[in-house]
């Protein structure tokens, strides 16, 4: 059977994103609604991988026939003739695939034109000025896409007419003016190619054809898809869409413009967006002129502004989704370009959510769907400190909220290359374009002199959730000397600027930022997540501020307290340092009395904090000597000591013949050479001590060596100490009124013997604290399962544990044995690069190997214990993917860092819809 290349907008199913990639299947989706859309065919995504795939670049077989029969349908269908001298058809060919790319591809309009047409557009149209903007257009952008002429080539020539001209802007050009740069135009291309510019229509859209199906393999659109994990299998090559030209560009009764059925930058449920009157599409996101707020439309074309809310309104109710439309009046009558799920931030993605299920356009699982979790993380995005006193030296649009300050960079690769040195920097450009897209993903945030709200530059940035402040017009930008100059201040590449992305403010030095607060929609959209969730989402915190934090976040417990950030506070780490060098368990035993109070304290203040929810608490974890200083700082202090020890008997006589000297005149200063022998030789004493327990507890490999609960069992004191903190502070809570679940937490086990060893000191010790307070305390008794040997025992483990949790971070170290402090600067990225790994494992949970374990384990624990508790609490705990996962084997919960939880309770409810 013939393969079909070609669909009319009529005929194609607009279902098919994959075959005829987003805007072609919306536009079939359009027509077939009965929605007013310019008559055009796509052409499928398979055409273009034939395309892509045949090693001479070749259209495929038969396709430019299926192009030919559908172009006689546009021609029935508009009255007009393709290449002919009456009447001609002119054409857009657009490219558009499965996954929406904005800008990343390319686009011709005004194809069709040549000397013969264009004659025949003027006597059509009698608007001979209209005409030659058309066909000057058509020169420059078919050679830029399809012919690989550099802009400038055009801009230089263009901008020498304007100002011969005295023309401000492209508007104020005459019809000869036009004319001339038509000409000069196709001088320019005949100068760069060596070849006439190519005049027959139909060669035309076949090299626009091969150029748009080869701006898939563009530089741009590859490294989009890199940056935001568009795989094949998400889209696989561009559909192209041919559709007849309709003109916003022909009187001042046409209009050309880009409208959001909601605000996408705070999701209130206005129309928002630009329009230019007299003017071709291009021209509102190329920021040449700056357009009007569509708000404007219903004084200057009351009419048609009704007619646009009309199509803002069948649009949502047929998408069921925020939309991102173009259109095009032409001569007064209004058509719909294109449409597309409008891309927002995460405050308006919340509030749409909230605001549709209310409207009843979706249902609850639609609002949660339509977020991606990792999405939230930008509502935890620091913005301006509204009390910081600070006066703008410019303002411009708000276009992508949220505050950010770095050093102003002029062009995309030097804020690539720094952004990459780990420098915070602020793109800063007259306008932004699509090549300009690796410097967004390395900058902190952009700032543009011109362009509206839906210019390139507040596009991309939104999508990316940077903040943008666009069309600072106070804002002169010379990127050839590398400055910008607002008045008389100047801004030199390298000087620190801030941009609020909400008001459009850019102040000169860094300015404090906050964090963000949750809105009251998105605590109702997580109220909903929680309902639809199984998953329980824990937090790691270790202090009773990290606690609090987790609260505001919504964690419903602590999944994971590492007790070893408290044995690090500066001002306890003299009594650790005095606990590790003891050489006796009398001397060991005294260092942990002073600690135990401060551990008490520091649990009884996070079981406050969290009550009533549980707490787990693991017991100390790293290697001991993470604790002591360096060898080689010692080394050094030692040295240093002795040689003033040699040097102090000299000193301490020079000081006497000092002191001696002016002892009868007090007031003549006194040289203090005080240094005490006795002592400086109890300090050398000690920090000798301290070098040798250095040296005796040096190990080779101290992530596999004595830690955890070897070290626990090695010296029973510590966790026995830890323990007795865990079950007081559980005691003197519970006295006072305040209910808590502890659960104490052993890391690093590998055999049921050694908790149960563990397991009987909590028995002991928690007999005596209930027999002291004379009360009972609940408390749970569990294992981490990070290492290989852990997952393979679950069964015997859940004899003594009655909780498990993955510690993923040692687990997926053990099972691929890549060290977690090395691999991901060494090797890993390669790895990645070169695709023998697809992840990072240690971001992205491996469900083959490490996944496997955990299955396994789960399913093992619970043939001992069915009713085992189960959670993760390493770093993927709060990654979407891992999460689902997660659900998948069954654990009981998730626990992840503060600001990460309301990401894992969205992941967490989409899981559950998604694998009910
Ligand atoms: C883990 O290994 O995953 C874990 C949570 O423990 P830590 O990161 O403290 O080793
Ligand atoms: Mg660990």
């Amino acid at each position: 059977m013939k393969e079909t290349w070609v669909y009319s907008f009529a005929e194609g199913d607009g279902k098919n994103k994959k075959l005829l990639g987003g805007k072609g299947a919306n536009l079939c989706e359009l027509t077939q609604t009965g929605i007013r859309v310019p008559p055009g065919f796509v052409i499928t995504t398979k055409a273009c991988l034939a395309f892509l795939n045949n090693p001479e670049r070749k259209i495929p077989q038969g396709m430019m026939e299926q192009v030919s029969k559908h172009l006689k349908k546009i021609e029935g269908l508009t009255n007009k003739s393709f290449g002919g001298e009456k009447k001609p058809l002119l054409l857009s060919v657009r490219s558009g695939s499965a996954m929406s790319m904005p800008g990343m591809m390319d686009t011709i309009l005004n194809l069709g034109l040549n000397p013969d047409t264009l004659k025949g557009l003027i006597a059509d149209t009698g608007n001979e000025r209209f005409c030659y903007d058309a066909y000057r257009r058509f020169i420059q952008l078919f050679g830029k896409v399809a012919l690989g002429i550099p802009d400038e080539l055009f801009d230089e020539e263009f901008e020498k007419i304007k100002s011969k001209a005295h023309a401000h802007l492209d508007v104020d050009l005459s019809r000869d003016d036009l004319a001339e740069i038509c000409t000069v135009f196709l001088q320019v291309v005949e100068r760069y190619t060596g070849k006439p510019f190519p005049h027959d229509p139909f060669e035309q859209l076949e090299i626009a054809i091969k150029a748009v199906f080869s701006s898939w393999m563009g530089k741009r659109a590859v490294d989009y898809r890199r940056e935001f994990k568009i795989t094949s299998e998400m889209a696989n090559g561009t559909a192209v869409n041919i559709v007849a030209m309709v003109f916003g560009n022909m009187s001042n009764n046409s209009a050309t413009g880009v409208g959001f059925t909601r605000d996408p930058g705070t999701g209130e449920n206005v129309i928002f967006g630009e329009y230019l009157v007299n003017a071709q599409g291009e021209d509102v996101v190329a920021g040449i002129r700056t357009p009007k707020p569509l708000a404007a439309m219903a004084d200057e074309m009351p009419g048609l502004f009704k007619e646009l809310m009309e199509l803002r309104n069948n649009l949502e109710s047929h998408f069921k989704e925020v939309q991102d439309f173009e259109f095009t009046i032409e001569e007064g009558i209004l058509y719909c370009l294109q449409t597309r799920n409008g891309k927002m931030n995460a405050t308006a993605m919340v509030r749409t959510s909230v605001e549709m299920k209310k409207e009843g356009l979706i249902d609850t699982k639609q609002a949660l769907l339509r977020i991606k979790p990792e999405m939230l993380e930008q509502l935890l995005f620091p913005r301006l400190d509204p009390d910081a006193d600070a006066t703008p030296v410019a303002k411009g649009l708000p276009a992508s909220p949220g505050g950010a300050s770095g050093i102003a960079v002029f062009d995309a690769d030097r804020a690539e290359k720094l952004g990459h040195e780990g420098v915070k920097v602020i793109l800063v450009r007259e306008e932004t374009k699509p090549e300009d897209i690796h410097g967004f993903f390395a900058a902190q945030g952009i700032l543009t002199s011109r362009g509206g709200k839906t210019s390139h530059a507040a596009v991309v940035a939104r999508g990316m959730g940077k903040p943008c402040v666009a069309g600072a017009e106070g804002i002169t930008v010379d990127v050839r000397l590398r400055q910008a100059v607002i008045g008389d201040t100047l801004i030199s590449e390298g000087d620190t600027i801030t941009i609020d992305g909400s008001t459009g403010g850019v102040y000169l030095g860094e300015l404090p930022l906050i964090e963000a607060e949750f809105t009251p929609e998105l605590e109702k959209l997580l109220s909903w997540a929680d309902e639809k969730a199984r998953l329980k989402v824990m937090a790691n915190a270790d202090t009773p501020g990290d606690a609090k934090r987790a609260l505001k976040f919504g964690a419903m417990g602590i999944g994971l307290c590492r007790t070893e950030r408290m044995f690090n506070e500066p001002s306890r780490l003299p009594i650790v340092i005095e606990m590790i060098i003891a050489d006796t368990k009398e001397d060991r035993q005294k260092a942990l009395d002073k600690l135990l109070p401060i551990q008490r304290e520091d649990f009884k203040n996070i079981f406050i904090e969290m009550a009533p929810r549980p707490v787990t608490i693991r017991l100390l974890d790293p290697p001991i000597h993470e604790f002591l200083p360096q060898e080689q700082q010692l080394i050094e202090e030692l040295e240093l000591l002795r040689n003033l020890r040699k040097n102090l008997r000299g000193m301490r006589k020079l000081s006497e013949a000092v002191t001696f000297m002016y002892q009868n005149e007090p007031e003549k200063p006194i040289v203090q050479l005080s240094a005490d022998p006795e002592l400086l030789d109890a300090v050398i004493l000690k920090k000798d001590m301290i070098l040798s327990k250095v040296r005796s507890l040096h190990e080779i490999n101290p992530m596999l060596g004595h830690r955890g609960v070897r070290l626990g069992l090695t010296f029973p004191e510590i966790y026995a100490m830890q323990i007795r903190a865990i079950l007081e502070a559980a005691a003197e809570c519970k006295k006072s009124g305040v209910t808590v679940h502890p659960e104490i937490m052993i890391p690093q086990v590998c055999t049921a013997q050694e908790l149960k060893r563990v397991k009987e000191w909590v028995i002991q010790i928690h007999a005596e604290v209930e027999d002291r307070f004379g009360l009972s305390i609940q408390c749970a008794f569990g294992s981490m399962l990070e290492v290989v040997r852990a997952c393979m025992r679950a069964e015997n483990l859940a004899e003594e544990a009655e909780f498990f949790s993955f510690g993923t971070n040692d687990l997926t170290q053990a099972t691929f044995s890549f060290s977690r402090e090395d691999a991901e600067n060494k090797f890993l990225p390669m790895y990645n690069m070169s695709h023998i790994l697809q992840d990072n494992p240690f971001e992205v949970l491996d469900v083959k190997g490490v996944g496997k374990l955990m299955e396994l384990a789960v399913r093992w624990g619970r043939q001992t214990r069915p009713d085992i508790k189960v959670g993760i609490c390493g770093e993927h705990g709060g990654h979407p993917a891992s999460i689902e996962f997660c659900h998948k084997i069954g654990l009981t919960y998730v626990s992840c860092s503060g600001p990460r939880v309301p990401i894992a309770r969205l992941a967490a409810a989409h899981a559950a819809i998604n694998q009910p």
